[in-house]
C-alpha cells in the first residue's frame, strides 16, 4: 500500500534547517566546521558568568569601579548593537532604524528614544556600532552597560568617555579569551560548561560515510579543542574511534576572520605533546594544523567554495566573511532559534487576533481618510462630489475616530506583549516590531542555510536538498478584486 503523505513526518519546527538559498547536500563535497557553540554547545549562564569574574579583575586592574557588579543574563541578547558614542545599547531592524535602546543598564523611553535616534542609521561598517555577534558576547555587553551607568554617576575615573570604555572592556575581554586561566578552569569541569548533544556524533559520522570530507576549523588553541571535542564526542563514538578520526583536516589557532581573507603560514602538529612542523608548501595531507588559511584549504581539497559548506555560529566571522569573500556555501547555528519557536507558537493565537484587528485598522484609517477629503473638498467647493458620499462627512468622521481610538486600546496590549516575547526588554531575535531584526537580515543575506544546532542535520540527512521558499513582497496576497 502507498504510504500516506500526511503520515511522512518532518522534524520538529525547533529542530528544522531553514533556507535562505536552495543548497543541495549531495552538492557538498566538504563541510567545516568551527567549534564553539557549533560542534561544542555550552551552558551559557555558567561560561559567561565565568568570563564575566575574569572580565571584571581586568577591569578593576584597569582602575574601573567593576568590584561590585554581577553578571545578569537576562539584560543583553546576542543581535543587539553597543553604541559606543552614546554608552547605549540598541536593537535596529533590518534597514538600521533603532527600535528599542537602552542607555547603560536603563531602557530609553520611546520619545526619547526617537528623539536620539530619529535620525541616525544603524551603520556595522562604522566603528562607533559593536555588534554581539554571538553568545560569547554577553558577558561585555552586560559589563559595559553596568559600566556606563557608574560612568554617569561619576564613579569612574579621569575623563573617560563612552567610547573609551567600551575599548576597555574589549580589551579585558579578549585578554580574559587568550590567556590561559578561563579556559583552564572551563577544561578543569567541562561537565559544568559543556552542553552536550549525543546526536552531533552520528550526524558527523553519516556525513563522513557519505563521502563528505569533513573538517574542524576553530579559533581556540589545540589543548582547548582537543578537550572540549573529546568532552562533547567521545562518549558518543564507538570504542577505538577518537573524535580526530572524524575529521580529514583539523585547523586550530586559525585566526578567523583573517583565516578567510588573508595568506597565513600553517603548521603541522606533529606530535601529540605539541611538537610543531613548519609547511612551507602548504598543507598537503590530512592533520592538525595551528594557522593556515582557507586558501591552503581550497588547495588541498581541490574544491572551489560553492562546494564546501562551512557551518558556525559567529555571524560575522563564520558566515558572513566565508560567503563574501570566497563565496563558500554557509549555515549558521543560532541555539536560540528553538526557544524562539516554542516561544512564536504559544503566542500564535494572540498574533492572528492582531493580524485581524490590524486590518481593520486599515480599512477604518481608509474610511476616515475619505471622509476627511470630501469634508476638505466641500469646504473648498473643488471637485467632484462622488455618489454615495456620506451626506454628514464629519459625523462620519466622528464616528470612524472614536471607533479606532477603541480599536487602538484594544491592539496596544496585544502589540506590547508580542514585543516582550521571550525576553521584556528586547523581544525576540529575529524580530523587530513588525519588521525583521538587524540579525535576521544579516542571517537571510550571508546564511545560505541557518538551523538551532548540528545535529538538526541528522533529521535532514546528508542527501537532503533545501529549497528556499519563494520570497514574499508586501503585495503577494493583495486579492486582484474585491
Ligand atoms: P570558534 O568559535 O571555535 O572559532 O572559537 C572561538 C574562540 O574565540 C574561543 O576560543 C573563544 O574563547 C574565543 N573568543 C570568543 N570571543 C572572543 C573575544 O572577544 N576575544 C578573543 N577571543 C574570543
Ligand atoms: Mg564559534
Amino acid at each position: 500500500m502507498t504510504e500516506p503523505i500526511e503520515t511522512i513526518q518532518l522534524p520538529p519546527a525547533g529542530r528544522r534547517i531553514y533556507c535562505n538559498r536552495t543548497l543541495n547536500m549531495r552538492a557538498m563535497r566538504a563541510i567545516g566546521y568551527d567549534m564553539d557553540y557549533t560542534l561544542v554547545h555550552y551552558h551559557v549562564e555558567p561560561w559567561e558568568q565565568r568570563a564575566y569574574r575574569h572580565l571584571q579583575r581586568k577591569l578593576v586592574d584597569f582602575g574601573l569601579p567593576a568590584g561590585e557588579l554581577e553578571f545578569d543574563a537576562a539584560l543583553v541578547t546576542r543581535g543587539l548593537i553597543i553604541d559606543t558614542e552614546l554608552g547605549n545599547l540598541v536593537k535596529a531592524n533590518r534597514f538600521g532604524y533603532v527600535t528599542r535602546a537602552s542607555h547603560g543598564t536603563a531602557p530609553l523611553e520611546f520619545e526619547r528614544q526617537r528623539a536620539v535616534y530619529g535620525r541616525t542609521l544603524v551603520d556595522l561598517a562604522e566603528p562607533r556600532w559593536a555588534f554581539l555577534n554571538t553568545l560569547f558576547s554577553l558577558s561585555e555587553a552586560c559589563m559595559y552597560a553596568q559600566l556606563v551607568d557608574r560612568l554617569d554617576a561619576g564613579a569612574t575615573p579621569g575623563a573617560l568617555g563612552y567610547a573609551d570604555l567600551h575599548r576597555l572592556v574589549r580589551r579585558g575581554i579578549d585578554e580574559a579569551h587568550l590567556e590561559g586561566e578561563l579556559k583552564a578552569e572551563i577544561t578543569a569541569a567541562p561537565g559544568t560548561f559543556v552542553e552536550r548533544d549525543p546526536d552531533v556524533a552520528l550526524t558527523l559520522l553519516d556525513q563522513r560515510e557519505a563521502g563528505k570530507r569533513l573538517l574542524l576549523i576553530t579559533n581556540s588553541d589545540w589543548a582547548y579543542t582537543d578537550r572540549m571535542m573529546a568532552h562533547a564526542l567521545a562518549p558518543f563514538l564507538s570504542a577505538g574511534t577518537g573524535w580526530r578520526d572524524l575529521f580529514e583536516l583539523v585547523i586550530v589557532s586559525a585566526r578567523k576572520p583573517e583565516f578567510f581573507t588573508q595568506r597565513m603560514p600553517a603548521f603541522e602538529l606533529a606530535t601529540a605533546d605539541g611538537l610543531l612542523r613548519p609547511c612551507p608548501t602548504g598543507i598537503r595531507k590530512p592533520g592538525v594544523y595551528i594557522g593556515g588559511d582557507a586558501a591552503q584549504v581550497e588547495e588541498y581539497l581541490g574544491t572551489a567554495g560553492e562546494e564546501i559548506l562551512y557551518v558556525g555560529d559567529h555571524i560575522f566571522v563564520d558566515v558572513h566573511v566565508s560567503k563574501a569573500v570566497l563565496r563558500w556555501r554557509t549555515a549558521l547555528v543560532l541555539r536560540e532559534l528553538e526557544d524562539e519557536i516554542v516561544a512564536l507558537e504559544g503566542f500564535r493565537p494572540q498574533q492572528t487576533e492582531l493580524a485581524h484587528m490590524m486590518e481593520e485598522k486599515v480599512r477604518l484609517e481608509f474610511a476616515y481618510s475619505q471622509a476627511r477629503l470630501e469634508v476638505q473638498r466641500r469646504q473648498n467647493g473643488y471637485g467632484p462630489q462622488p455618489e454615495g458620499a456620506p451626506a454628514r462627512p464629519r459625523e462620519r468622521m466622528a464616528e470612524l475616530r472614536a471607533r479606532l481610538v477603541a480599536l487602538d486600546e484594544r491592539i496596544a496590549p496585544i502589540a506590547r506583549a508580542s514585543g516582550e516575547i521571550l525576553n521584556r526588554r528586547w523581544g525576540l531575535l529575529m524580530r523587530a516590531g513588525n519588521d525583521k531584526s538587524h540579525l535576521a537580515r544579516q542571517v537571510e543575506r550571508y546564511a545560505d542555510i541557518y538551523t538551532s544546532r548540528v545535529s538538526n542535520f541528522l533529521y535532514e540527512t546528508p542527501f537532503t536538498y533545501l529549497r528556499a521558499p519563494r520570497g514574499s513582497l508586501p503585495h503577494d496576497d493583495a486579492p486582484a478584486l474585491e
